[in-house]
Order: structure tokens, then sequence, then C-alpha cells
């Protein structure tokens, strides 16, 4: 099957190939002649992930999907949430962004914060599907690990001995991960609508 990947991120094609397998073809907007920036103003990571699938539904009417992620802390009410890759500014710079929430964080004792990433799926009917995945944890004190991206050196994943995402290393973040979850969901819904099951 052909599916639209809405992205232009190389990592998470990689990413979502191979979770996905052989039977499902990733097909990308620039390979469709959408090379443009896709628009993502809405208000949710779920508002945001339907956003540019209609985006791209709206000109091809072929099954298309998305996803959008986000850090939600708990004592800022869920922010950076939709911001959080512009969290220090729009240049998007991950050190700019830990250095933020780490002042931001200082001296604050409930450092509970979750992951979320949620996928959006037009079908070949245009109905539209999301899927999420979570993944509690904590805000670190400190930077701790080298691997990963972004936020991976302060977020530390419940229940795997204390560790940040960049301690872990990409093969355990990767397994898992609120994308990889957010993934391995979808998978299964298109695997199940496939073979011809109610879903
Ligand atoms: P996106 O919607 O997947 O591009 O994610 C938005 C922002 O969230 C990224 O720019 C990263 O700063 C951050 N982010 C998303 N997923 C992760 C992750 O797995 N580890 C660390 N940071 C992440």
């Amino acid at each position: 099957m052909e599916i639209i990947f809405a992205t232009s991120n190389p990592h998470k094609v990689r990413e979502v190939g191979a979770i996905l397998g052989e039977n499902f073809k990733l097909i990308l907007p620039s390979e469709l002649g959408i090379t443009e920036d896709i628009p993502e103003t809405g208000s949710t990571l779920e508002e945001n992930a339907l956003q540019k699938c209609l985006y791209i539904w709206n000109r091809l009417h072929k099954p298309v999907f998305s996803d959008d992620s986000g850090l939600e802390v708990d004592c800022l009410n869920g922010a950076p949430g939709i911001h959080t890759a512009r969290y220090a500014g729009e240049d998007k710079d991950p050190e700019k962004n830990i250095d933020k929430l780490l002042a931001t964080l200082e001296g604050v004792k409930n450092r509970k914060a979750r992951f979320r990433t949620a996928i959006a799926y037009i079908d070949a009917n245009g109905e539209h599907h999301i899927t999420e995945g979570i993944m509690p944890g904590e805000i670190a004190l400190r930077r701790e690990g080298s691997g990963g991206f972004g936020y991976d050196p302060v977020f530390i994943p419940q229940g795997h001995g204390g560790l940040t995402f960049a301690q872990l290393g990409v093969d355990v973040k990767n397994r898992i991960s609120h994308r990889s979850q957010a993934v391995a969901k979808f998978t299964d819904f298109l695997r199940k609508a496939n073979s011809g099951q109610h879903v």
C-alpha cells in the first residue's frame, strides 16, 4: 500500500518506515511536487497533525498521515506543548530550549512531565483517524548523557532506572518512546484496515 507521510524530516521517515515494514511504501510530499512548508497553526498536537494531513489531502485526495510531538510539563500547565520545538525562540535551538526549561524549573520540586505524539491519518475515503503515544517521566536537574536529540538529555522516562533518554541510548529509546508507541498503534490500525478487519 502506498501512503503519503506529510513530513520533510528524514529521521522520521527512516524511523516510521522501518516500523511499518515492506508492505507500506512511504511517499513524501516533495516527491509529489509539494515542497513548501506545510502550515502548523493548530492549538493542539492533534490539530497540527491533522492540519498537515488535510493540506495534502485537499490537493491529492490520497491516504496521508502525519505526526506531531510535544513535551508537557505539569507545573507549567502542560507547556511547552505545541511550542516545544520553538520554546526558546524561532531558531528551534535544542540547547537554548533545554537552558530555558532548566532555568524555568530551578528550585521546583514537582518536575513531572510527559512526551506525547499524535499521529493523524486520513484514509482513502477521507475519514480522519488519530492515534497517540505517551511517555510519562520527569525533567532532570541537569543534562545527563549524550545520545538522542532535542530534550533527550533532560527527559527521564518513568520506569527506566532514573536515566535520561540520552543515557538510555537510541535503541532503548526507540522501543519505548512516545513516538514509537504512536507509530505501533498506527501500524496496527493500518494492518487491520488493510486485512479487511473492522477497526
Ligand atoms: P516534532 O513535532 O516531532 O517535530 O517534535 C517537536 C519538538 O519536540 C522537537 O523539535 C523536539 O524538540 C521535541 N521532541 C519531540 N520528540 C522528542 C524526543 O523523542 N526527544 C527529545 N525531544 C523531542
